[in-house]
C-alpha cells in the first residue's frame, strides 16, 4: 500500500506525452496517494495535473532523478480501477490520447484550468517590466498585454530575474447552507431568560422557539418561521445558546413533490422481455438484447421494473436516453418510481448541479444513473444493467474526442461486471437490427401497443400535386382541414419541421427529382463557390442544372423552410390558433424546453411546432394529429443513412398520436411520396424497410455490410488541406489491402467551418488488421505539423455524420 512511485498520466493531449510518466511519492503523501486520484506535478517547467493510474516501487528510470509530486487534488479517488482500464482501451480503440478520454469520463468541474503569472525574485533590469510589476511580487499573464515583447520576459527569465509561476485549479464546488444548531442547555436558556426585559418579546418568542424541539434547522427557516432578521440572533449567538455552522448540500435540480408510482401489471409481451432480461442478469452474464418493440409498446415499463430488481439485489443501473434535455418527461418517470435512488446527469444542468449528480454516485448514495451519453461513464462499482434507450439515436456517438460510441462502452463495462445491457427502440439501426438477426444480440420482440391502441393511421400527402393544383403554400388542402378540425374539437395538433435551412440540397418541386451520385446512392450538394453539385464521397460533379433534368421544369431549387417562416404562416392561416414554436431559439434559456412543453400539456396552446427535438418522447393525449411538413428535409442529406434516418424520424413522429383514448391521425407532406422509407414508414413496416435498405447497403458498400472511417482533414489554405488528404489517402492505398475502398479527397459537404476548408477521405473495409496502426502513424507523422502549421487531422471509426 505504500508503493513510492506513481506512474501519471498528464494533462497535455499530444502524442509524444501520451504515455505514463512516473513520479515519485513524497514522503508526506506516502500512503495517501491511490490510483484514480488526481494529482499536481511538475512537468517540464510547468505544473499541471494528472491522474494516478498504477501505483509502483520500481521505476525503469533513474530514481534520483524522478521528479516528485507536488500534492493530490482528491483524498478519494475519481476514478475507479475499471474506468482507468476502460479509459486505456477508449483511447487507443478510438486513437485518442489518454487524457482526452479520462477528462471525458469525468465531470466538466474536475477539470484543471491553469493560471500563470510571473513571479518576481530580483528587480528587473528592463524599465518596462520593472514598471508594470510596480512594486508587487507578482503579475497575471494576462496583464502582458498582446504587444508586450515575450522576448524581454525571456531575458528576464534567462537573467533569474523573474521566473513563471503555475497554479492548477479545478472549479468542483460544494454548495453550503447555514444552519442554526441549538448548543445551549435549558438551565442556560433560563438564566438568560431571567435577564430579558419586558420589551424583548422577540427573544422570549425565540427561546421557545429553540427549545421547543432543539432541532438544527436552516437559519433561513429559522428567520422565516419567527419573522425575524439575522441581527435577532445576535443575542443568543453571544451567549453560545446557538450557532451556526455551515453546513453542505447537494444542489438538487430536480426538486419539488412528486407522487411515487408503483410497477403495473405488465402485459404479457412486456413480462416475456422483463424475464429474459432479468435471467441473465441473474446468471451475471453480459448479454446484449435488442428490446425492439413500438412506439407505445411499454419498453419504459420494463425498464423501471428491470432496475427495480436490480436495485433489490442491491446492485446498480445506468439508463442512457438521447440528450435528456429533450426528454423531461422521460426523466421523470424514474424520479417518480425511484425518488431519491436517481442521479440525473445532463448537458443543460450548470456544471455545479452535474458534479453534485456526479458525487451521489461516487459516494454511493443512489443506484440509479439516468442521463445522456456520458452518463455511461457513472463509476458506480456494482453494476446489475445498463439501458440504452432509442438506441438508433446518433447522439450516442461522441462527435469530439474521444469519438466513442456509447454502446461500445456499454458492451465494455457490462462484460466487466457480467451484467446485460438493453437496447431499446422502435426502429433499430440497421447494424443493431443486422446483429439480432445474426444471434450476436437477443432479439426481444414487442410488436403491440399496450392496451391494443391502434397505431395511428398515416396518410401521405403528395406535395407536387398540391403545387399542380395551384397550392403554393406550406399547408396541403387535407393538412389544413385536419387542422381546423382539431381547432373545433379542442384537440391538439403536433407539427413537425426538419431541423432549421438546411438547404444544401436541390429539388424539384414539380416532380420531386433530386440529382443523385450515379455512384454512391446519396444527393449531391450544391457549393456556391463553383456553382456546381457535388458528390462528397467521391469527388464526382456536375454543374448546377438550370432545368429540371428529370422533367425539364424550371423550379429546380435549394430546398429547406425554418420554423420561424411556418410559424408566420400559421399565423395567417390560423389566426385564432394559439401556437407554441420549440427549436433551439425558443429553447436557448435553461429550463425553456420544460416550460413550453408544460404549457403545452396544460392546454395552453392548440399546435406544438417544432423541430427534431419534439420527435421524441412525449406523451399528450389530446394530441390527435400529427403533421409532418416536409418529409424531404431529411431524406436528402448527403448521408447514406438518409433513407434511414427518414424511417425513423417518421415513425418516431407518428407515435405522438393517439397515445390515449382519442384515436390518432398523421400526416406526411412529401414531394417523394413513393420513396420506400416514406412508404415504410406509413405501414410501420420495419422489417420492409430493413429489408430492402440492407439490400442497398450492400450493393453500394456500406455499413453493415463494410466498416466506414473517415479522415477529415482542415487548414485555412484549400490546398493544403486537399494536398495532404491526397497523401494521406495515398497512404492508405499502399498500405491497406486491395479489399478496401479508399474514396477520396474531396471537399466535405460542409466545405469550409470558421475560415478553415476541410477535405476528406473515406475507407470501407471489410477486415483491415493494419488500419490502426497505420492511422495512428498517419497521425503521428503530421503531428509536429499539425502545431506548427495549423494543421488538423480528424479521424473518426464508424463515423455517424459525414458533414
Ligand atoms: P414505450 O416506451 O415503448 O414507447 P411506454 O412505456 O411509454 O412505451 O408505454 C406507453 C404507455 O402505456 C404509457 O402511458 C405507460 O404508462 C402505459 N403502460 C405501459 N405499460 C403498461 C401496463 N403494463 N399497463 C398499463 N399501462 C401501461
Ligand atoms: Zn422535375
Ligand atoms: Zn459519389
Amino acid at each position: 500500500m505504500t508503493e513510492k512511485i506513481a506512474k501519471v498520466v498528464v494533462d497535455v493531449p499530444a502524442s509524444n506525452i501520451n504515455r505514463f510518466f512516473d513520479y515519485l511519492i513524497p514522503d508526506k503523501l506516502l500512503g495517501a496517494i491511490e490510483i484514480g486520484m488526481r494529482v499536481i506535478v511538475p512537468f517540464g517547467n510547468r505544473t499541471i495535473m494528472g491522474y494516478v493510474l498504477e501505483t509502483v516501487n520500481e521505476t525503469t528510470f533513474d530514481e534520483t532523478k524522478l521528479k516528485q509530486i507536488k500534492t493530490t487534488l482528491d483524498v478519494q479517488p475519481v476514478l475507479t480501477k475499471e474506468l482507468i482500464d476502460l479509459g486505456q482501451w477508449l483511447a487507443e480503440s478510438t486513437l485518442s490520447y489518454f487524457i482526452s478520454s479520462f477528462q471525458a469520463m469525468l465531470p466538466q468541474a474536475l477539470k484543471a484550468s491553469y493560471d500563470k503569472s510571473l513571479h518576481r525574485l530580483h528587480p528587473p533590469i528592463n524599465q518596462r517590466l520593472a514598471d508594470l510589476f510596480d512594486g508587487r511580487d507578482y503579475i497575471g499573464f494576462d496583464e502582458l498585454n498582446d504587444d508586450f515583447p515575450l522576448r524581454i520576459v525571456n531575458d528576464e527569465i534567462g537573467k533569474g530575474n523573474v521566473e513563471w509561476d503555475y497554479h492548477v485549479s479545478t472549479n468542483e464546488s460544494f454548495k453550503y447552507v447555514t444552519m442554526v444548531e441549538v448548543i445551549g442547555t435549558e438551565a442556560k436558556f433560563d438564566l438568560y431568560l431571567a435577564d430579558l426585559t419586558k420589551q424583548s418579546k422577540k427573544q422570549f418568542e425565540l427561546v421557545q422557539y429553540f427549545l421547543d424541539d432543539h432541532a438544527t434547522r436552516p437559519l433561513k427557516k429559522v428567520l422565516k418561521d419567527n419573522k425575524t432578521t439575522r441581527n435577532t440572533l445576535n443575542k443568543l449567538i453571544d451567549q453560545q445558546l446557538i450557532r451556526l455552522v455551515k453546513q453542505q448540500v447537494n444542489r438538487d435540480p430536480y426538486q419539488g413533490e412528486t407522487e411515487k408510482t408503483t410497477p403495473l401489471t405488465l402485459a404479457p409481451q412486456q413480462q416475456k422481455a422483463l424475464d429474459a432480461i432479468v435471467r441473465k442478469m441473474n446468471q451475471h452474464e453480459a448479454k446484449t438484447f435488442l428490446l425492439h418493440g413500438v412506439t407505445g409498446s411499454g419498453k419504459t415499463e420494463v425498464y423501471l421494473q428491470a432496475i427495480d430488481l436490480a436495485i433489490r439485489q442491491d446492485k446498480e443501473a445506468i439508463v442512457l436516453v438521447p440528450e435528456i434535455s429533450l426528454t423531461p418527461m422521460m426523466v421523470e418517470r424514474f424520479k417518480r418510481r425511484f425518488g431519491d435512488a436517481v442521479a440525473v446527469l445532463h448537458s443543460a444542468l450548470s456544471k455545479g448541479e452535474r458534479f453534485d449528480e456526479w458525487r451521489k454516485i461516487q459516494k454511493k448514495q443512489v443506484s440509479v444513473a439516468v442521463g445522456a451519453r456520458s452518463a455511461i461513464f457513472a463509476p458506480f462499482e456494482n453494476l446489475g444493467m445498463i439501458i440504452i434507450d432509442e438506441e438508433h439515436e446518433s447522439t450516442y456517438k461522441q462527435e469530439d474526442h474521444p469519438r466513442y460510441h456509447v454502446r461500445d462502452v456499454a458492451k465494455h463495462r457490462a462484460d466487466y461486471h457480467k451484467c446485460p445491457v438493453v437496447l431499446g427502440t422502435a426502429t433499430p439501426t440497421l447494424e443493431t437490427y443486422a446483429r439480432a438477426k445474426k444471434g450476436v444480440y437477443q432479439l426481444i420482440e414487442m410488436p403491440e401497443r399496450i392496451n391494443q391502441s391502434l397505431m395511428p393511421k398515416v396518410t401521405i400527402q403528395d406535395m407536387r400535386e398540391e403545387l399542380h393544383q395551384g397550392n403554393r403554400t406550406m399547408f396541403s388542402r387535407q393538412l389544413k382541414e385536419a387542422i381546423e378540425r382539431r381547432l373545433e374539437k379542442r384537440e391538439q395538433v403536433v407539427l413537425f419541421l426538419n431541423r432549421r435551412g438546411y438547404s444544401t440540397f436541390v429539388m424539384c418541386r414539380d416532380c420531386g427529382h433530386t440529382v443523385e451520385c450515379p455512384s454512391c446512392d446519396i444527393s449531391l450538394t450544391y457549393h456556391q463557390r463553383d456553382h456546381r453539385l457535388k458528390c462528397h464521397y467521391c469527388n464526382y460533379s456536375e454543374p448546377m442544372p438550370n432545368v429540371c433534368p428529370n422533367c425539364q421544369s424550371e423550379s429546380i431549387r435549394f430546398f429547406g423552410t425554418g420554423t420561424e417562416k411556418v410559424e408566420e404562416a400559421l399565423n395567417e392561416t390560423f389566426p385564432e390558433a394559439r401556437i407554441i414554436r420549440m427549436d433551439v431559439d425558443t429553447t436557448r434559456k435553461k429550463g425553456a424546453h420544460e416550460r413550453l412543453l408544460k404549457q403545452f400539456g396544460n392546454k395552453q396552446a392548440d399546435i406544438l411546432l417544432g423541430t427534431q427535438m419534439i420527435a421524441k418522447g412525449l406523451d399528450f393525449p389530446d394530441v390527435t394529429l400529427v403533421g409532418v411538413l416536409a418529409a424531404d428535409g431529411l431524406l436528402n442529406l448527403p448521408d447514406f443513412r438518409a433513407a434511414e434516418k427518414t424511417f425513423q424520424l417518421l415513425t418516431q413522429v407518428s407515435g405522438r398520436a393517439g397515445r390515449h383514448e382519442l384515436t390518432g391521425e398523421v400526416i406526411v407532406q412529401t414531394y417523394t411520396p413513393e420513396h420506400y422509407s416514406v412508404l415504410f414508414a406509413k405501414d410501420y413496416d420495419y422489417h420492409g424497410f430493413f429489408k430492402q435498405e440492407m439490400a442497398l447497403r450492400k450493393a453500394y458498400q456500406y455499413p453493415p455490410y463494410y466498416f466506414l472511417t473517415l479522415i477529415t482533414v482542415t487548414h485555412e489554405n484549400r490546398l493544403k488541406a486537399e494536398e495532404v488528404t491526397r497523401v494521406i489517402q495515398k497512404l492508405l492505398v499502399k498500405h491497406l489491402t486491395k479489399e478496401a475502398v479508399i474514396l477520396g479527397p474531396t471537399p466535405s459537404p460542409i466545405e469550409r467551418i470558421k475560415g478553415r476548408y476541410r477535405f476528406q477521405c473515406m475507407v470501407k473495409y471489410k477486415d483491415e488488421p493494419d488500419l490502426m496502426s497505420v492511422l495512428r502513424k498517419i497521425l503521428q507523422h503530421y503531428e509536429a505539423e499539425s502545431r506548427k502549421e495549423q494543421l488538423m487531422i480528424h479521424i473518426d471509426l464508424n463515423p455517424q455524420q459525414l458533414m
